[in-house]
């Protein structure tokens, strides 16, 4: 029986109350420096609905750095642009079990990462919309902003440029892959769209938005267009659900139960198939880089909703 509306609201209103508890845990990301300088003690929950409607508690209309979210949008353009076997050749659907900016497999696995969700299989999304798009940073702005019915939407070039100031792990990753000819552009061009990426400044009802698709058979509830077949939203979810929380994914599997995406800008996003899309924020990390008190509320709301869509 589904919820009601009113119920909804109470439970998100619960989650946003309690997430304080988390607050003593964890750390906002530092490694880039931009992500520093944000507010630690914050939390925001918004759920979209299969058919747009929103719902949400707390701070959901603060708008943070989406950072590894943007990971999902550049794979859904590759999957509009590119055949699967141009995909699947040159990046992996296996879940890593290292961290999100792991090196160590590439050089094992001939520059191939293991899966579009980890920076080097980003990276290498990046490479194959470079390849085939005019303008790529632009195209996967224009694409959030239709999700998200929000053409406000934009890069925070603070944080683009501080990313770009510390690339050396990123750049360092995607060298190796160039040298195994599997990345095929400059790298500093690659390098500069998948910063422009990561560094999309939306809160947390715009991102709940932007995914709502997911949960609706890959058609937008917003324009009743198709942004991926029914067959592209079950291979996405799976995704997700197997790689989307770096090396914790198994650990999220476990407790939430539904495909998702963290950032270390302290969002995740994750989804009820044919129910709802669900964001999450709060920038404490664990350290596996996902949100503590986002990670926590999720597992509340599966709780809350009493839903098992894997049992
Ligand atoms: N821009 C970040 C990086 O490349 C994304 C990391 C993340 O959110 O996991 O390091």
């Amino acid at each position: 029986q589904p919820i009601s509306r009113e119920a909804l609201q109470a439970l998100l209103d619960r989650l946003a109350a309690d997430a304080p508890r988390c607050f003593g845990e964890g750390k906002v990301a530092s490694y880039i420096p931009a992500l520093a300088e944000v507010e630690p003690d914050r939390f925001g929950i918004a759920v979209c609905h299969a058919d747009g409607s929103v719902q949400c508690a707390g701070d959901a209309m603060t708008r943070f750095s989406i950072q590894s979210i943007s990971k999902t949008h550049a794979l859904v353009l590759a999957m509009r642009e590119l055949s699967p076997e141009e995909i699947w050749r040159r990046v992996g659907r296996e879940p890593s079990g290292q961290a999100f900016n792991s090196i160590v497999q590439l050089e094992v696995e001939n520059g191939v990462p293991r899966n579009p969700f980890i920076n080097a299989g980003a990276l290498m999304v990046t490479d194959m919309l470079v390849s085939q798009l005019f303008m790529p940073q632009q195209t996967i702005r224009e694409h959030v902003r239709r999700l998200s019915i929000t053409p406000s939407v934009d890069f925070d070039e603070t944080v683009a440029r501080s990313e770009m100031e510390h690339k050396a792990h990123n750049a360092a990753l995607a060298y190796l892959m160039q040298a195994y000819g599997n990345i095929r552009n400059d790298v500093e061009v690659v390098l500069d769209a998948y910063f422009h990426s990561c560094s999309l400044a939306m809160n947390c009802v715009e991102l709940a938005r932007s995914f709502a698709f997911l949960a609706n058979h890959g058609v937008n509830p917003f324009d009743g267009q198709a942004v991926l077949s029914p067959v592209q939203t079950r291979q996405m979810n799976a995704l997700l659900l197997t790689c989307g929380l770096y090396d914790a994914a198994g650990d999220f599997a476990w407790r939430v139960g539904l495909p998702g995406k963290s950032g270390v800008g302290g969002g995740i996003v994750a989804i009820l198939p044919r129910r709802m899309s669900i964001c999450v924020w709060s920038p404490r990390l664990d350290s596996y880089g996902n949100s503590i008190a986002g990670r926590h509320a999720l597992e509340g709301l599966v709780e809350g909703l009493n839903v098992t869509p894997l049992g």
